[in-house]
């Protein structure tokens, strides 16, 4: 828990006023954190209790119930979309107006969650239990912690009557974890309700924690694409028992032992660069070496073996292929009309989708082998660290921990940013816990994912924070 600002000695807040970033808002009342927290656990945990597993997403009743905790902070919230996407499905909407002295800013989160399996939690997955100061739920980290986080925050500004220069705007959607076609519905046809606002943020940070000690905080600048591809060839169908030449099978799987064999090139970008470079002061000796340059380390054969062994690191510096489906007969005794493969394929922000295309054709050599999008790629994006909303998260986390750096990430996977990048919004993924990396990569998407009761005050406090920085 932190000192009440009001007594902070003066002569603190005179040297403080002279500082450059003190231009902050201060609350004309002051924060109960104690009870936001509070607060802030009970709503995660009705949150939670809604259960909006994607497919069906049932998003709709969560929106509701969004809307009414809002209305009774005084918010008036708008549920969209109904009629676009699929029944039981929805949008939300609101805004707490500013002065408009500055452009707004969009706090978005998603309301679906992915599906889980109750027999592998230690908890039911949907009852929004409280054991040993976690809340365990679906959605306590994906997302609908975070989204609990942004709401709360925004609560505690107009509660504590923080004069605002930017509008906020509180965006949640379905279906993130499948479609976007909440978000995609939304960026369409709403678009005049985002023409003012200069950043947003959502998923997509991630702040790093190991064996209790706080690494380093982490701002997702960049995602990579999602480029699906698959594969396929026609043969003629017979009978196993006697071998043709125009098996599709065997012509497949040699088109497919090419890529596989295939190492795509390294390619280093700013956000990565900096990102290298930051992390090195956890590391010692050569490993540091090779961090702080990451283009030289890897023409140094030691150096690109060590950074290229780990799986994230081999991620953010390529465009990745990894083949998941393979299809064929479905009867061991006869030879198919078609076999298909499915490819993963993950592209760089800067990468060419045509021309990695037009590569992998070449590498395969096959005009029998068919190629066809499962996906299309969503707009790239690269957002600047040097703004004000990036210097904001630098600020509030370096209150809380001085020696402690903030970084610039990229992320592997998906999210909904994209959707809002094409209307020209800059983009964040901001992580306002501070989460074991172990509790994260066993929860999310996974089981016993839980967040604790002290992270979902911290984290509502951050964005508190990070929002009044921002104005
Ligand atoms: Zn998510």
């Amino acid at each position: 828990m932190r000192a009440s600002l009001r007594f902070v000695p003066l002569f603190v807040a005179l040297a403080s006023a002279l500082h450059a970033q003190s231009s902050a808002p201060a609350p004309a009342r002051p924060v109960d954190w104690p009870a936001i927290q509070r607060e802030g656990v009970t709503l995660l945990r009705e949150y939670v209790r809604i259960n909006t597993t994607n497919p069906p997403g049932n998003e709709l009743a969560a929106a509701r119930f969004l809307r009414d905790f809002l209305a009774k902070e005084g918010i008036e919230a708008q549920i969209l979309d109904t009629a676009t996407l699929a029944p039981g499905r929805a949008n939300l909407y609101a805004r707490v107006k500013g002065n408009g002295s500055k452009k707004a800013v969009a706090l978005v989160h998603h309301m679906d969650v992915v599906p889980a399996s109750p027999q592998f939690w230690t908890v039911s997955p949907f009852s929004g239990d409280v054991r040993d100061g976690y809340v365990y739920g679906r959605g306590a980290l994906d997302m609908k912690g975070e989204g609990v986080a942004q709401l709360m925050a925004l609560v505690a500004l107009k509660r504590s009557g923080v004069p605002l220069t930017r509008d906020l705007v509180v965006i949640a959607n379905a279906d993130e974890e499948l479609g976007s076609t909440g978000a995609l519905t939304f960026a369409d046809k709403h678009a005049d309700l985002l023409r003012d606002v200069e950043y947003l943020f959502t998923e997509g940070g991630g702040n790093s924690v190991r064996n209790d000690t706080l690494r380093y905080y982490s701002v997702g600048v960049s995602e990579k694409r999602t480029f699906w591809q698959r594969l396929s060839v026609r043969g003629t169908p017979s009978h196993g028992s006697r071998p043709t030449k125009d098996n599709p099978v065997p012509r497949l799987v040699a088109a497919l032992d090419k890529i596989a064999h295939y190492e795509t090139p390294l390619h280093v970008t700013p956000g990565v660069e900096r990102y290298f470079h930051d992390i090195s002061r956890n590391y010692a000796g050569e490993q540091r070496q090779w961090l702080q340059n990451v283009t030289r380390a890897l023409d140094d054969p030691r150096g690109r073996a060590w950074i290229l062994n780990d799986l994230y690191w081999n991620a953010i510096l390529r465009n990745t292929i990894s083949l998941t489906g393979l299809a064929g007969s479905n009867k061991t005794n006869v030879i198919p009309a078609e076999a298909t493969a499915d490819l993963d394929i993950r592209l760089l922000p800067d990468a060419n989708p045509d021309s990695v295309l037009a590569t992998l054709k070449a590498i395969v050599a096959d005009t029998a082998v068919h190629f066809s999008p499962l996906i299309v790629p969503k707009a790239p994006f690269e957002s600047p660290t040097n703004t004000d909303f990036f210097r904001a998260i630098e600020r509030a986390a370096h209150e809380r921990d001085p020696n402690v750096f903030v970084t610039s990430s990229m992320l592997t996977g998906a999210t909904d940013r994209p959707m809002y990048r094409k209307l020209g919004i800059v983009v964040y993924g901001l992580d306002p816990f501070r989460v074991e990396d172990a509790d994260s990569q066993k929860g999310v998407h996974g089981n016993d994912e839980r967040l604790s009761e002290t992270n979902v005050g911290f984290g509502i406090h951050f964005v508190y924070d990070v929002l009044r920085y921002a104005q």
